[in-house]
């Protein structure tokens, strides 16, 4: 890990001055790569947070265009950048916030191969997507590559966040561990709706998880499930357990 310059030092000494963190888990944040996977809603607010905080490396992948109905909650797009790739958009303004920050960006949909390559470039999977399969195939390669996975979802008024750590002790689930008891979201917020600001809230509390993993400030717990009811402004946790004969990450 490269030390701090004193510019660093100064733009994140309110990290810094955390005991816990200090300069030794800024550094860590710094030298992290992470694989952000949709800049939609819940991505545009994990990734500036990442960004701000100092994570080094981001790689940002979304196949859609700015379109004039996302600009309700995905706040990192303008009016000026409906048509764009989201990833674009995205791009030049985390990169206004924080140039410090290595940013790449992919406008395809990955597939396993480009995956696992990148599964070893990278420190953590932070899942922001909208659909089932990129979702699954991402499981797929956390799982196999070992590498720690945070998934969000928001929908309509409900929204949850949940960490899964493939090396962990006691074994961590994986995302098919957790699907099998609740079934697999397949609305989108397209079909269904969404609130604004709950897109935030959710997305934010990926960003935290991602920084505390990333920088060891605080404990990151596999496999608890964080559930917030939008209507009620409450939040719920459950606790999944690793399931012995899951096909994706048992044996
Ligand atoms: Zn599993």
């Amino acid at each position: 890990m490269k030390p701090l310059t004193q510019e660093q030092a100064t733009r994140y000494s309110r990290h810094i001055m955390l005991p816990t963190m200090d300069w030794e888990g800024q550094e860590k944040l710094l030298a992290s790569r992470v694989l952000l996977i949709g800049v939609g809603g819940l991505g545009c607010a994990v990734a500036q947070y990442l960004v701000a905080a100092g994570i080094g490396h981001l790689i940002l992948v979304d196949d859609d265009k700015v379109e004039l109905s996302n600009l309700q909650r995905q706040v990192l797009h303008t009016e000026h950048n409906v048509g764009e790739f989201k990833v674009h958009s995205a791009q030049a303004r985390l990169q206004a916030m924080n140039s410090d920050c290595d940013i790449q960006t992919f406008t395809h949909r990955l597939n396993k191969a480009e995956l696992i390559k990148l599964a070893g470039e990278v420190d953590l999977f932070v899942d922001c997507s909208d659909n089932l399969a990129s979702r699954n195939l991402l499981n797929e390669v956390s799982v196999d590559s070992q590498t720690p996975l945070i998934t969000g979802a928001a929908i309509r008024m409900e929204g949850q966040v949940c960490c899964f750590i493939p090396d962990s002790t006691p074994p961590s689930p994986c995302y098919a561990c957790y699907s099998r008891l609740f079934g697999e979201q397949e609305l989108s917020c397209m079909e269904a709706g969404v609130l604004a600001p709950l897109v935030g809230i959710i997305g934010a509390m990926q960003a935290l998880e991602a920084v505390k993993l990333l920088s060891g400030v605080a404990n990151v717990q596999a496999g608890k499930l964080m559930h917030f009811d939008a209507a009620t402004s409450q939040w719920r946790e459950m606790y999944i357990q690793h399931y012995d004969q899951c096909p994706i990450c048992a044996g």
